[in-house]
């Protein structure tokens, strides 16, 4: 069975915290990083989660990307269904970061936002997901760098989010797993904080708690964003 740590936290500037994030015994791990006024950010990252685990439990795993991807786009719907509802929650959005690894062999994932899933594998982090982002765009046509891009002013400006449009386009993938892998799923308060190679070696050197060992990283940075990570260990 895999091992799975959680870290969620407030950190060391914001009022609240709007993260969200589960993971179900079947084995889906998911983040969520609301935004919006007041608590609707909250509102937004916790209809994720719920819509998701609620379309998932209703089938049997392992789940394909067809799955995954009904299931963020049925959060979506329930996002603005409660934006229409409420003023205070108008406009209010959540990134989407899940994958299904139940099945042992195949990690299966979906992705909405600049939440990331990463694969630490021999030693080496890698991001398997696109930041939905200005600022990734611009990393992408070579404009500035991947470093840049960490402090840009602009780097919270998303150009995809979960309940804020009518149709949202999810992606999805997946990859083989292997012994000794380890799936990191973060949001961007932890991933701004700390670098890729810093949150490699974190995870390397705390097997025992790994999600609190990277997240207490990020607080000690200074803490400037809510911060989330979920670490599934395969056995
Ligand atoms: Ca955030």
């Amino acid at each position: 069975m895999p091992k799975t740590f959680a870290y969620t936290d407030v950190g060391q500037v914001r009022p609240t915290n709007e993260d969200n994030a589960a993971v179900l015994p079947q084995g889906v791990a998911i983040v969520a990083d609301g935004m919006g006024g007041y608590a609707a950010g909250e509102v937004a990252s916790r209809l994720l989660v719920e819509t998701v685990k609620q379309v998932l439990q209703a089938t049997t795993p392992p789940w394909d990307e067809e799955v995954l991807r009904r299931a963020v786009e049925e959060a979506n719907t329930a996002i603005l269904h409660e934006a229409r509802k409420s003023p205070a929650c108008e406009g209010m959005g959540t990134t989407a970061t899940l994958v299904d690894y139940s099945d042992g062999a195949i990690a299966v994932w979906a992705h909405v936002g600049d939440s990331r899933l990463y694969l630490l594998r021999d030693g080496e982090l890698r991001q398997i997901t696109r930041d939905h982002s200005y600022v990734e765009d611009l990393v992408e046509n070579g404009t500035i760098t991947k470093e840049e891009a960490r402090r840009h002013p602009k780097k919270n400006v998303l150009t995809r989010a979960v309940g804020v449009e009518a149709h949202v386009d999810v992606d999805a993938g997946r990859f083989a797993l292997q012994k000794g892998d380890v799936l990191l799923l973060a949001t961007d308060g932890l991933t701004n904080m700390v670098d890729d190679a810093t949150l490699a070696q974190l995870l390397e050197e705390h097997p025992g708690d790994p999600a609190y060992a990277v997240g207490a990283a990020a607080n000690d940075a200074g803490g400037r964003d809510n911060i989330t990570a979920v670490v599934v260990m395969l056995s």
